[in-house]
């Protein structure tokens, strides 16, 4: 254990982590070890705001959560999904039966309004050099998000909707914000809480 106590950066960072309780940090620490025994410290790193979106996943094992992020968001043009016909009455995608609008999830025929779904990237700030990058869809957030409804935006040439994204890119791509995620087979973002604090 003689190298581990020797270890000035593991010390160093034992300390800051114990003086401030209040936050929850994560203490990352790779060593060396023989016959259960610690050799020596490779590196000790402390995390603020504990996981990142992979970590969180990978301990969910692939199982729904729902969790609040710091991610930039990013537009991305080459996205082809950005809005779709969605039942007024849960929301989600309906099917077309010979003209007749019918929910699969509420399994009636019903009425339709056009929503967004549009699929972005969001950029993990709490990953390795906070460059790790996500697809994710936005629904109902989008219209507050590009400031348009879904069927104002449909209306717009396929070229003037990429511009606008474009845009709102110039505007915003640098923020980063405080986002309510789901995760279920894709994840999706709820809301959009608040611009964090760096
Ligand atoms: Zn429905």
């Amino acid at each position: 254990m003689g190298n581990i106590i020797k270890n000035d950066q593991f010390k160093k960072g034992l300390q800051e982590l114990l003086q401030n309780k209040k936050f929850k940090r994560t203490l990352k620490i790779i060593y060396k070890e023989k016959k259960n025994q610690i050799l020596s410290v490779q590196s000790c790193q402390i995390f603020d705001n504990d996981f990142s979106i992979k970590q969180r996943l990978d301990q969910r094992e692939g199982m729904p959560i729902i969790f609040e992020h710091n991610c930039k968001i990013l537009l991305d043009v080459t996205e082809r999904q950005r809005y779709f016909d969605s039942c007024t009455l849960c929301n989600k995608k309906i099917k077309w039966d010979r003209s007749l609008s019918f929910c699969p999830n509420c399994k009636q025929e019903t009425t339709y309004q056009l929503a967004y779904c549009l699929v972005v990237k969001i950029i993990d700030q709490i990953s390795e050099d906070n460059q790790v990058t996500y697809k994710a869809t936005m629904f109902g957030e989008a219209a507050k998000y590009l400031g348009i409804s879904a069927k104002d935006f449909s209306n717009m040439s396929h070229d003037s909707q990429n511009d606008y994204l474009k845009n709102i890119n110039e505007q915003k791509s640098h923020i980063v914000h405080s986002l309510k995620l789901e995760f279920k087979k894709n994840l999706v973002i709820q809301e959009i809480l608040t611009q964090a604090i760096q």
